[in-house]
Parts: structure tokens; C-alpha cells; sequence
């Protein structure tokens, strides 16, 4: 065994081989998406995804369409890189906390730009919206700390208690799923809720109605069985 970041060697069985190129190129994907739906500009942002104790991770400051197959960047729950020679993402704490401390299996963070303008005027995203629900309730917003740092990532993770998502104080988002798909559309409906809520917080003398605890809770139960009962 060496410290150093390695290729997948010899003794990596040709399955779990297979699921990690798969993991990646569905990692790649969707840090394209964050760039196509305007979710982030540039390199900002990051995307995480597990396989087994392995961590599959966006390189930090790489145009994500740049990203190849043969880039895979990834690191153990420790942040030591085992795969790879891209340094990873300047957010690795971040990351590494929720995977650590949920039963996150993909991680998503975006600067995007509602959710970005939210995040300087309140503590905590009024719940405008019954898709409040489907996060775990009012999204929270996590005080400001320097971004890359384990203080950020400590308050994130207060700020994610019962919540598979949040909002980072004068920077952005994170959410988590158990899968990419997931987490993205939990980003994707978060940003929504941000443009709503100041939309419709911005009416000159109309305040808008927020839902009760009990409406949250309801949606959110009901949330769970959404859709179609086969996985598509
Ligand atoms: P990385 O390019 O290092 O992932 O950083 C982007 C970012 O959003 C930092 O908060
Ligand atoms: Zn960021």
C-alpha cells in the first residue's frame, strides 16, 4: 500500500471497476448540468458521490467539460486521495461531513443565484411552498465561514439537522441524496423556492402566506410516495 494517489490497479475487480467509471461519468454529468441550468458559473460548485467507502469528487477548479474518464478524482472518508492526480475539491470538508454523518450518497453544491441572494437576507427560507416538505422543512441557512474550511463544514452540518438541504450563508447551496439524480433536483427545487419566495416577497405592502408546520409535514409524507411506483 502507498499514500500516493494511484490508477485503479490490478487487484480492482473488474465489477468494481465498472461501477466507478459508471459513478463517474454520472458525477461528470451532473456537474455539467449545474453549468447548463445556470446553477454556477465557471468552475464554481462541487459534486460528490459514493461508492462503497470510496468518494468520487469533482477536481477543484477544472471546466467540467473538460472532465474525462480517465480523470476520476477520488478520496476515503479520511479526504486521503486514493484514486486520481487532479487535486480534489477545495470543499472536501464539506463533503466528507456529510458523507461521514447522513446516508448521503451524492452531494451537490451550487452558487446558484436565488438561492446565493436568500442566503445574505435571512437565517432560514420562510416556507412559501409545500415542496418545503420534500427538503425535511424550512431550509436553513449556515453562518458564513470561509470557503474549504472545517468551520464551514461544522456549520453546515447544524444547519443541515433533519434537512437533506441548506443554504450557505453569502455563498450558496448544498443538498444531499441518495442518489445524483436526487440530490440535483433537490438543489434544482431549492432554487426555485429561493426565486419564489423573493418574487413574491418583493410585492410592494403584501407579505406572502407561509404554510404551517402541520401543511409542511402533510406534503412531505406525502412527497414520499410522489410518482410512479416502479424506479424508472
Ligand atoms: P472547487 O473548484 O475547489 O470545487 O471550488 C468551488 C467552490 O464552489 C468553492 O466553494
Ligand atoms: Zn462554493
Amino acid at each position: 500500500m502507498t499514500d500516493q494517489p494511484r490508477d485503479l490497479d490490478d487487484n480492482t475487480c473488474d465489477l468494481r471497476k465498472g461501477e466507478i467509471a459508471r459513478a463517474w461519468e454520472q458525477l461528470v454529468a451532473t456537474a455539467r448540468r449545474t453549468v447548463a441550468d445556470r446553477l454556477v458559473v465557471g468552475t464554481s460548485g462541487n459534486v460528490s458521490v459514493r461508492v462503497g467507502d470510496l468518494v468520487l469528487v469533482t477536481p477543484s477548479g477544472v471546466p467540467y467539460d473538460r472532465l474525462a474518464p480517465g480523470d476520476v478524482t477520488g478520496v476515503d472518508l479520511d479526504g486521503r486521495q486514493v484514486l486520481g492526480t487532479l487535486t480534489p475539491t477545495s470543499e472536501l470538508p464539506m463533503h466528507l461531513a456529510v458523507h461521514r454523518t447522513t446516508d448521503a450518497r451524492a452531494v451537490v453544491h451550487t452558487h446558484a443565484v436565488h438561492a446565493t441572494a436568500v442566503s445574505t437576507l435571512l437565517t432560514e427560507l420562510p416556507p412559501v411552498h409545500y415542496m418545503t416538505g420534500a427538503l425535511g422543512g424550512p431550509v436553513r441557512v449556515a453562518p458564513y465561514a470561509t470557503y474549504g474550511t472545517e468551520e464551514l463544514a461544522r456549520n453546515l452540518l447544524d444547519a443541515l439537522t433533519g434537512r437533506t438541504a441548506c443554504l450557505l450563508q453569502n455563498h450558496g447551496t448544498l443538498t444531499y441524496g441518495a442518489t445524483l439524480d436526487q440530490a440535483y433536483d433537490r438543489t434544482a427545487q431549492l432554487e426555485w423556492m429561493c426565486h419564489l419566495w423573493l418574487t413574491a416577497a418583493s410585492v410592494p405592502g403584501r407579505t406572502p402566506n407561509l404554510l404551517t408546520e402541520e401543511q409542511i409535514r402533510e406534503a412531505g409524507e406525502k412527497l414520499s410516495g410522489y410518482g410512479q411506483r416502479d424506479a424508472r
